[in-house]
């Protein structure tokens, strides 16, 4: 396993004739990039399946590659090294994936070692979420921060912690999961099978979910019209929390919950900066301003001083430049 030390990329100059590969696995299929020492993308290509087997993708990503490499305007010889991020859990460490919730045969799957042998470079892997907060700790909001807290808010929720410059991953590599942090005593059950986790609450088809259930039991509400014709987009969502009882009162569950969280990570952990990213980040104000007054409300005054909370500035592309920031880290010329 690569030891990253997130400074690495902000106090030294970029190498910019280093060139590595970015590899993400995940929900949206396989994207491989070719990139150099400042994170710069100089070609890319994508295949969108994100239910292809273990196999399979690796073979894709192969195939990627020499894409990848083609627009970019260099022979695969040229890249020193890659770095894989897998959407689901791993074992970084022997470069395994543990598990896929979409795909097969990726249980125990020596992920890492394949594409080092199908690519002829070395390969470090970590999950996506981890890779997402290397990525915005070295090209993004998290510059310049020795200690960070990344909220991922998509199909489910995850997170990275960098601690005093190093990524967290305790002892089976599970740290930084947010998701399944504990936000109320009960309430509805989480992917994991246990009640009351903040995924249950803050992820995209959760908050959708509830907007649901709630406009089907109050047929007077304003908003039961227009939302619930199609599926509402999460903009829309917090838009109508305006207007809608029904939507207010699953709004304000999402911003309570979600800032029980995040006031607990800042108190517990005193980081510089706590970025959120993902699709429900993306709302932005209409979700970080109330969260801002429940965080203030809650944490721990001497720990709140210190922080800003903050969304994402990388956007979908903070998982893929992780994955880069791990190749770079790897290289060991970072
Ligand atoms: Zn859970």
């Amino acid at each position: 396993m690569v030891e990253v030390s997130v400074s690495r990329f902000w106090r030294r100059p970029p190498a910019l004739d280093l060139l590595v590969l970015g590899i993400e696995i995940g929900g949206h299929g396989q994207r491989v990039v070719v990139a150099d020492g400042s994170g710069h993308i100089r070609g890319q290509a994508h295949a969108p399946d994100g239910r292809v087997d273990a196999l399979t993708a690796v073979l894709t990503v192969q195939h990627l590659a020499e894409r990848a490499c083609e627009q970019a305007g260099v022979p695969l010889s040229a890249i020193e090294a890659a770095g894989i991020a897998f959407g689901g859990p791993v074992d970084p460490q022997r470069g395994l994936t543990l598990l896929s919730h979409r795909a097969p045969g990726f249980e125990q799957f020596p992920l890492a070692a394949l594409l080092e042998e199908r690519l002829g470079l070395s390969a470090a892997l970590d999950n996506d979420a981890r890779a997402a907060a290397l990525g915005e700790a070295a090209f993004g909001a998290g510059r310049g921060c020795q200690n960070l807290v990344y909220v991922h808010l998509a199909t489910g929720v995850g997170g990275g912690i960098v601690v005093d410059g190093r990524l967290l991953y305790g002892a089976s590599n599970t740290a930084g999961e947010i998701g399944h942090m504990v936000v109320s005593t009960g309430g509805p059950l989480c992917s994991c099978g246990k009640p009351g986790h903040l995924e249950a609450y803050a992820a995209a088809p959760s908050i959708q979910a509830r907007v649901r259930d709630r406009l089907a039991e109050s047929p007077e509400d304003p908003a039961r019209a227009t939302l619930t014709r199609r599926q509402p987009t999460l903009r829309q969502i917090f838009q109508a929390a305006s207007f809608s009882p029904a939507v207010d009162l699953v709004v304000r569950e999402t911003v309570q919950t979600l800032g029980l969280a995040v006031a607990n990570l800042i108190t517990v952990l005193n980081p510089e900066a706590v970025i959120l990213g993902g699709p429900v980040a993306e709302v932005g104000p209409l979700l970080m301003d109330p969260l801002q007054a429940r965080v203030r409300q809650y944490a721990y005054p001497a720990s709140l001083r210190s922080v800003r909370l903050t969304t994402a500035e990388l956007g979908s592309d903070a998982i893929i430049l992780g994955a880069v920031a791990l190749a770079l880290a790897h290289s060991g010329r970072v």
